[in-house]
């Protein structure tokens, strides 16, 4: 027998893969990074463990060691975890626990950190012929900030260098401490949910904080930053969105009186790489990040925190499936540190988990400060002409008229999403998706949303050659276009992916809206997720119709979440704020339930109703998907990847189609494997998925497993 290292190695493969220590050096501990032959390539890869095997002429050595125990074993076994639930390949390991520059066979230098703070004379500086240097001034009056925190803010490279030659900032390893800002005293739900954190910040414990809209969940997250720092320990923060980012920063650096290190998938590699190194090392004490930083390393870790914990964008959708807050958790777990989850509108996961006393529930119940939650009404849509009711057009100009601010949510981009021919009956859809083309008007484009297909509109209809195509229904565009018109006195802004193309946009908007003055925003999710805008104080959701009637059956969790959180748009301010429904269907029992009980026990109901139809979270749910050109092949392979699960407690569903049966061209259909606990899941699911591989039509589609997946 002889001692191998099993070796994760960055392929879609379903094992590991044994090498010999390098030539004349010795076995390189688990979590070490080394360089291996693979095939005809050389690769990076990860030690995952040890071995004896029977000496054999086709092991091959290591080729170098080029990290010895790089990844600690903590992080090791998450990653070893998180390979094992999610059913993924081994060697996924290595793009989740290494930042991509390490990934890389050419050696990476980290870019240094560079804080950039004011000088004196720069604090004294007026820049009022340049407005673009002015601006960073005013970012930099607040606190020292990341270069990179700078550029995402819209800064350009240009303007600071002017600022630097001019003697007005200065650049150092690390933004100067300052005083830290004390913030408002907590009250008392916010001063029970802190004390119980800290008490645990011995063990590993698992919190849901539940509180309304700017309940001031946040404030609660900074002051047990505050506490831990303060310790000596290093928190990490997972938010679900980049754009969230410069809001936390801002506030961390204020009560911390230092600045955040930031990880998320925007930022360059070499500072990915800095801020990497600066969590392992320890010299990073807050860390905030997306989901991938829920694998950095932590020198000395002290509590993680997951806001907004409901968020979809949580889950990863390619290569390893996982879910930044259930890894995040199991990592507290196996840290024996407390992890908190936060949220306005908790997941029926983390409500079930709190129900099985797996997670404590703490509560804020009322909003921070003085606001007052804002008035509910519903907008029947029946009857009336145009996308807005003609009752909720005149509380906008109401609220305008007031000083307020409006914010209307649609969760559809482009002009309308149909375009239709009225002679004829012909529909513009996508040639290779069962779905409409939306059209786009400014650019005079046809657009898939779901395989990205675009063609040109066409001016009359392809079939009869009617000249007048009717555009039905409204997306974003179409309404800021009618809104400009009938609200010429304010600006209007868009908010979705087309407008907002980059990020800074979106920042440089905020930071306006916030200004105060009166405007209107029309936008899509990325407004309806946590923005503190004091000045917004009538917030509509503009459809939810489709969200009512839809097979998925965590559609009304989704709206239920959307509508709360739109809800939670409006008087976050010290003025009132009102909240408008509209609907078509007024009457629907779940709108009815929403509009008289808050989030928590609306989502009860929801929670007992997938009870009684065995859905999560009350039963495991993994899906095998499966995509071909062929349907036939796609169903063939799943037929046979039914009858080789045999277990008395699993359920095996299907082939069932996709709700969108074909994308971009494949025809897809999965299966579902249920069970009323996860262990008989977990457990039979690896040889199964070994088995598939030699399946007759296994090479022919494309396959994988989802594990608890969030899409149907
Ligand atoms: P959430 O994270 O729940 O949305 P935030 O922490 O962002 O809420 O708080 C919303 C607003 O209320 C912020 O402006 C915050 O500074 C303020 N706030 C939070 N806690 C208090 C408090 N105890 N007293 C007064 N204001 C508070
Ligand atoms: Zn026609
Ligand atoms: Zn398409």
């Amino acid at each position: 027998m002889i001692a191998v290292a099993q070796v994760a190695v960055p392929a879609p493969l379903p094992q590991w893969f044994d090498y010999l220590p390098p030539v004349g050096g010795t076995l390189p501990p688990v979590g070490s990074r080394v360089l291996v032959p693979f095939g005809k390539r050389r690769l990076v890869a990860l030690v995952a463990g040890h071995a004896e095997v029977a000496e054999s002429a086709a092991l091959r050595s290591i080729e170098q060691t080029l990290d010895a125990g790089l990844i600690r074993p903590e992080l090791m076994q998450l990653g070893r975890w998180a390979m094992r639930y999610y059913g993924s390949a081994p060697g996924e390991m290595v793009n989740l626990l290494l930042p991509p520059a390490l990934r890389r066979l050419k050696s990476f230098r980290p870019a240094a950190p560079q804080w950039l703070s004011l000088t004196a004379a720069g604090r004294a500086a007026e820049a009022r012929r340049a407005p673009r240097q002015a601006e960073v001034l005013g970012w930099l009056a607040e606190a020292p900030l990341e270069r990179a925190e700078l550029l995402d803010r819209g800064a350009s490279a240009g303007v600071l260098r002017a600022l630097l030659n001019k003697g007005w900032i200065v650049a150092g390893d690390a933004g100067a401490p300052r005083p830290p800002q004390p913030g408002p005293a907590l009250n008392a739900e916010q001063r029970a949910a802190l004390a119980a954190l800290l008490r645990a910040r011995h063990q590993s414990a698992s919190f849901l904080l539940a509180g309304v809209t700017g309940s001031g969940k946040t404030e609660v997250y900074l002051q047990a930053a505050r506490a831990l720092v303060r310790r000596g320990r290093q928190v990490l923060i997972l938010i679900p969105e980049i754009g969230l980012t410069p809001q936390l920063i801002r506030r961390v650096e204020s009560r911390l009186g230092f600045p955040a290190h930031v990880y998320h998938s925007d930022r360059s590699e070499s500072e990915r790489l800095a801020c990497w190194q600066a969590a392992a090392d320890g010299r990073a004490r807050v860390l905030v990040g997306t989901r991938s930083a829920v694998f950095l390393p932590l020198a000395r870790p002290g509590l993680i925190v997951v806001d907004e914990e409901h968020d979809a964008s949580f889950k990863q959708q390619d290569g390893a499936r996982y879910h930044g807050r259930d890894v995040a958790v199991m990592r507290a777990h196996l840290l024996g540190i407390p992890v908190l989850l936060g949220s306005a509108t908790p997941s029926l996961e983390s409500l079930n988990n709190v129900e099985q006393g797996r997670y404590r529930l703490l509560q804020i119940r009322r909003r921070a400060g003085t606001a007052e939650p804002p008035t509910w009404s519903l907008a029947d849509l029946r009857g009336q002409r145009g996308a807005l009711e003609s009752g909720l057009l005149a509380s906008m100009r109401r609220h305008l008229d007031a000083g307020g601010q409006v914010l209307l949510y649609r969760n559809r981009r482009g002009y309308a999403p149909v375009l239709m021919c009225p002679a004829c009956g012909w529909q513009a859809d996508c040639l290779r998706c069962d779905a409409h083309l939306t059209l786009h008007q400014s650019v005079q484009r046809l657009q898939c949303h779901h395989c990205g297909a675009t063609r040109k509109a066409p001016p009359r209809c392809p079939d009869c050659g009617e000249p007048d195509l009717l555009a039905l229904g409204a997306g974003t565009e179409r309404l800021e276009q009618d809104l400009k018109q009938q609200f010429a006195d304010v600006p209007v802004h868009r908010v979705d992916r087309d407008s907002m193309s980059r990020r800074d946009e979106f920042a440089r908007l905020l930071e306006e809206v916030r200004r105060g003055d009166p405007c209107i925003l029309v936008g899509t999710q990325m407004l309806a997720k946590g923005h503190h805008l004091p000045g917004v104080t009538l917030a509509a959701v503009l459809d939810v119709d489709q969200a009512l009637f839809s097979a998925d059956f965590r559609a009304p969790e989704r709206l239920g979440q959307a509508v709360c959180q739109v809800a939670g748009r409006a008087g976050r301010g010290d003025r009132p704020g009102q909240f408008v429904l509209q609907s078509r269907h007024p009457d629907h029992p779940l709108l009815e339930q929403l509009r008289r009980a808050e989030y928590l026990s609306f989502a009860a109901c929801l929670l007992e109703e997938r009870r009684a139809a065995g859905l999560p979270p009350s039963s495991a749910l993994a899906l095998l998907r499966a995509e071909a050109h062929q349907a036939e092949s796609v169903r063939a392979f799943l037929e046979a990847a039914a009858k080789l699960m045999q277990h008395d407690e699993i359920e095996v569903s299907g082939p069932i189609p996709a709700i969108l049966a074909r994308r971009g061209g494949y025809w897809r259909y999965q299966l579902w494997l249920q069970s009323g606990f996860r262990g008989p899941l977990l457990a039979a699911l690896p040889a199964w998925l070994d088995n598939l591989r030699s399946l007759p039509h296994a090479r022919r589609v494309r396959w994988h497993l989802d594990m608890d997946p969030l899409e149907i």
